[in-house]
């Protein structure tokens, strides 16, 4: 094995360097090194792994203070390994958040997604699922909505017809493995045979990438789409949009887009299940009497009855003012909670009164406070 080169040499960063510029100095060199760039240069293929491996050690922080205190001896007498599990390295570097999502596509190319896999034989994944998340008023939620969402999403390239190389001709055989689909590694007695990690075990790589998508054969394009939102959706359900994500490489088929709808919270109601539920503040004369009160409902105001003696915490029920219920037929009911307020302050003559009230006040007319006199009296 040839000695290896110092990480920090290998990326011409200051050994104080930031991550940023950890992440500048390695998207500089793995834009003039990645294998797609130079196709068939063995010398810039070890160069690209040499740079991948040194930037997956120094913006990993645990990694980074192994290697500062103890050098390439802190992973083991191999060194740091990363040829051992590709498909990690790619889980850890998060490739889009530094080459921007351009790039993405051209690294996942190389790195594999590590999804899909038959054998050696790795099936083109489908389009990815895409998530779009909107949120509505309560009261859309009870009568249902639409809305015009505005998103990006891959589509095949126009350029190269979404084959992805500038011929046209689409792949050509991979120079990594020369077609074969894998490669062979010697590690003390053993040998280990891995799928290809440039053309994921196809055999076959785009050897000149179409420059409109980067030989990804897919490129970002805006889309507007109707979403119909049905009457009675709980806050947090997704819709699923089927075929209305991502376009697939080749002819694999599209992902799907999920719409996540998220209920805004109302100052009026709360909901349970497919009922809907009201407070409604009453004055103390109110509810002894009885009175006609105004309620809001899910489709505007309406006027109510409540009759004389209503308790507070009252329940009275609306029927058919609530959500529709779901897969089924008709509405839930409104109920609508009382809450009995005493005066803030009394006038004098309010007092005057109340206190006449007081004196001639018959606490037969209260049971609850009868059953609990008598209850205190057995104890
Ligand atoms: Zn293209
Ligand atoms: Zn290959």
């Amino acid at each position: 094995m040839a000695e290896k080169r110092d990480y920090y040499e290998v990326l011409g960063v200051d050994r104080k360097a930031t991550l940023d510029e950890l992440k500048k100095a390695y998207r500089d060199l793995a834009l003039k090194y990645h294998p797609d760039r130079n196709p068939g240069s063995k010398e810039a293929e070890e160069k690209f792994k040499e740079i991948t491996e040194a930037y997956e050690v120094l913006s990993d922080p645990q990694k980074r203070a192994t290697y500062d205190q103890f050098g390439h001896a802190g992973f083991g007498p191999q060194g740091f390994d990363w040829r051992q599990d590709f498909s990690r390295v790619r889980s850890d570097v998060d490739f889009s958040d530094i080459f921007g999502d351009v790039f993405s596509d051209f690294f996942a190319d190389i790195l594999g997604t590590g999804a899909g896999r038959t054998g050696t034989r790795v099936r083109r994944p489908r389009g990815a699922d895409l998530e779009y998340r909107i949120s509505i008023s309560f009261r859309e939620a009870a009568t249902g909505t639409e809305r015009t969402i505005n998103f990006t999403r891959r589509e095949k390239c126009p350029v190269c017809n979404g084959t992805g190389s500038k011929s046209g001709k689409g792949k050509g055989v991979c120079p990594t493995c020369r077609g074969r689909g894998q490669i062979v590694s010697q590690q003390g007695f053993f040998t280990f045979a891995q799928t290809c990690p440039r053309c994921q075990g196809e055999g076959t790589v785009i050897t000149q990438p179409c420059l409109n998508c980067q030989g990804s054969g897919l490129v970002r394009v805006p889309h507007r789409l109707q979403v119909k939102i049905p009457a009675g959706i709980e806050s947090g359900t997704s819709l699923r949009l089927k075929g209305e994500g991502d376009a697939g490489s080749g002819d694999s088929s599209r992902g799907d887009l999920y719409v996540t709808v998220f209920v805004e919270r109302d100052t009026f109601f709360e909901r349970h299940g497919d009922e809907v539920v009201c407070t409604v503040p009453v004055t103390v004369t109110q509810a002894i009497l009885g009175d006609e009160i105004e309620v809001p409902t899910l489709t505007g105001k309406v006027k109510m009855k409540i009759p004389p003696g209503t308790q507070t915490g009252a329940m009275l029920r609306l029927r058919n003012l609530g959500f529709p219920r779901l897969g089924g037929t008709g509405r839930g009911d409104q109920l609508v909670r009382i809450k009995v307020c005493l005066p803030q302050r009394l006038s004098r003559q309010e007092r005057r009164l109340v206190e006449e009230w007081k004196a001639v006040e018959d606490i037969n007319a209260y049971p609850e406070i009868n059953k609990f006199r008598d209850e205190l009296m057995r104890r």
